[in-house]
């Protein structure tokens, strides 16, 4: 895949980036390396002034930023502001707290382990390497690197091929806030060198947010290496409707829920489980909604929805959708890739879904939703645990029992009530099963990259 800006509204190249050479990468590995040594050096003070630094940067070159991230990967340029003023809000947080969460603990009663004094205390790594995806450009990035700056490591970023300048904007990003040069260092490269920057001695561990065959393949280089690995993986996430449900609000969330970033975000609900009494009402009013859309180009500030970020993403949905109107799906709006330039998906509702159907167990990474029928709570969860994934999940219920059944019983690493599932830079971001390993944000996310030092004191 080349390393280019192809703008997805249109389907033409804007710019193309030669791959850094093996001396590049090396020397930028290096660089690396010396910003962590040199950061050793370094306070919590000093790294939260250089973070909000450039938190201030970002917020002041807001403009440019959310046309830069439209114009790659054809998000509504609306949603492309949030993006960037949410990356500067999660790099004050970290600012903010980094010292108080790598903060260790003493042992109240040392003589236990034959002490006069015992504590723990949390270390930087080193160089971690971050493979990254297009679907959030700047924000995928900034909730690694945040924490990880902020904890004293350096960070390597292997950015998608098809946004280049984002990757390029990073690179500079952090040493224009004041970080020692090379603290976060960009690698433009393809997929196929990530193994060799993962092997070598001075990268220490890595992180991933993307597909789950790239997680399966870094996972198996970095367990090889016995270096620790967060990985962030595809959702198949359930939205769950019980008859107690305010159904306006819950429809109109559905709709945000599944198209928000043109429907590529891997928190979008994409599974809406539905109780059979108030099925047909649901399915009615969020099938209007969603094609009351407006779909057009993302630099108009009244567009809805984008185009997919990429012609192969919208080949994979279509595959999906076709597959299940083949075996007997109804799409009740949408279903159909229109004329013209740009890789422009309709937003979709399907009903009807079987288990024979790709998309009962396939991530529809695109405006396309699933409805299902539904008898009862126990059918409801139950549909909502049959998948390999277990990002997040929502259910929309005013019943305190059905609450209880569902928080309990969710195979997921979050369930939003009453809500949709929105990533928090102080709540904990990941999932369970084919979802991922390890944890993002919070104080669980910071304490990942790090060296848990027990101190012993005869
Ligand atoms: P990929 O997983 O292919 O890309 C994500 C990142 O991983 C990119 O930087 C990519 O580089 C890199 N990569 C790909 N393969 C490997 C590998 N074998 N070893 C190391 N790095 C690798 O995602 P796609 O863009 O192809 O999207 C495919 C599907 O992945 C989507 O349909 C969706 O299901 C899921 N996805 C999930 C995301 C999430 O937020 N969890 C985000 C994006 C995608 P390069 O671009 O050079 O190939």
């Amino acid at each position: 895949m080349a390393i280019a800006t192809i703008n997805p509204a249109t389907g033409v190249t804007e710019r193309e980036f030669d791959a850094h050479t093996d001396a590049e990468i090396d020397a930028r590995i290096g660089q690396a390396h010396d910003a962590y040594r040199a950061m050793k050096a370094t306070s919590f003070a000093d790294r939260a002034g250089w973070m909000r630094a450039a938190a201030n940067l970002l917020e002041a070159e807001l403009d440019s930023a959310a046309a830069m991230l439209t114009t790659e990967m054809g998000k509504t340029i609306g949603q492309s502001r949030a993006e960037v003023l949410k990356c500067a809000k999660g790099m004050r947080f970290y600012a903010d707290h980094a010292e108080e969460f790598l903060t260790g603990r003493s042992l109240d009663d040392p003589s236990a382990v034959n002490a006069s004094a015992a504590h723990t205390r949390y270390d930087p790594i080193g160089v971690v390497l971050a493979v990254m995806p297009w679907n959030y450009p700047l924000w995928q990035v900034i909730r690694f690197a945040a924490p990880a700056l902020m904890a004293g490591n350096a960070g390597l970023l292997k950015h998608a091929s098809n946004v280049p300048q984002a990757a390029l904007y990073l690179d500079t990003l952090f040493e224009r806030g004041g970080f020692p040069t090379g603290a976060f260092r960009s690698l433009l490269i393809p997929a196929s060198k990530v193994e060799g920057v993962l092997r070598d001695r001075r990268v220490v561990a890595a992180t991933l947010t993307g597909s789950e065959p790239a997680g399966r393949s870094v996972a198996s280089i970095a367990g090889s290496e016995v270096k620790h690995v967060v990985l962030e993986l595809g959702g198949s996430d359930p939205f769950i409707v019980m008859p107690s449900a305010d159904i306006e609000k819950a429809v109109a969330t559905a709709v945000s829920a599944r198209t928000a970033n043109n429907g590529q975000a891997c928190i979008n609900a994409k599974r809406f489980i539905v109780h059979t009494d108030i099925h047909d009402d649901f399915l009615e009013r969020f099938t209007a909604a969603m094609s009351a859309l407006r779909v057009g180009d993302p630099m108009d500030e009244s567009t809805d929805v984008g185009p997919l970020a990429t012609s192969s993403g919208r080949e994979d949905l279509v595959g999906l959708v076709d597959d299940a109107l083949g075996k007997g799906a109804v799409a009740t709006t949408g279903g159909a890739v229109p004329d013209g330039a740009g890789w422009y998906y309709p937003p979709t509702v399907l009903s009807g879904i079987t288990e024979d159907m790709r998309l009962y167990a396939e991530e529809a990474f695109g405006p396309v939703a699933s409805v299902f029928r539904v008898d009862s709570a126990e059918d409801a969860l139950r549909i909502a645990n049959d998948t390999t994934f277990g990002l997040s999940s929502a259910v929309w219920t005013q019943d305190e029992h059905e609450e209880e059944l569902f928080v309990r019983g969710l195979d997921a690493g979050a369930v939003f009530i009453n809500g949709m599932s929105i990533s928090y830079p102080e709540l904990p971001f990941g999932g369970i099963k084919d979802s991922g390993v390890g944890r993002e944000l919070s104080v669980e996310g910071i304490r990942e990259f790090v060296n848990l030092k027990s101190v012993w004191k005869a």
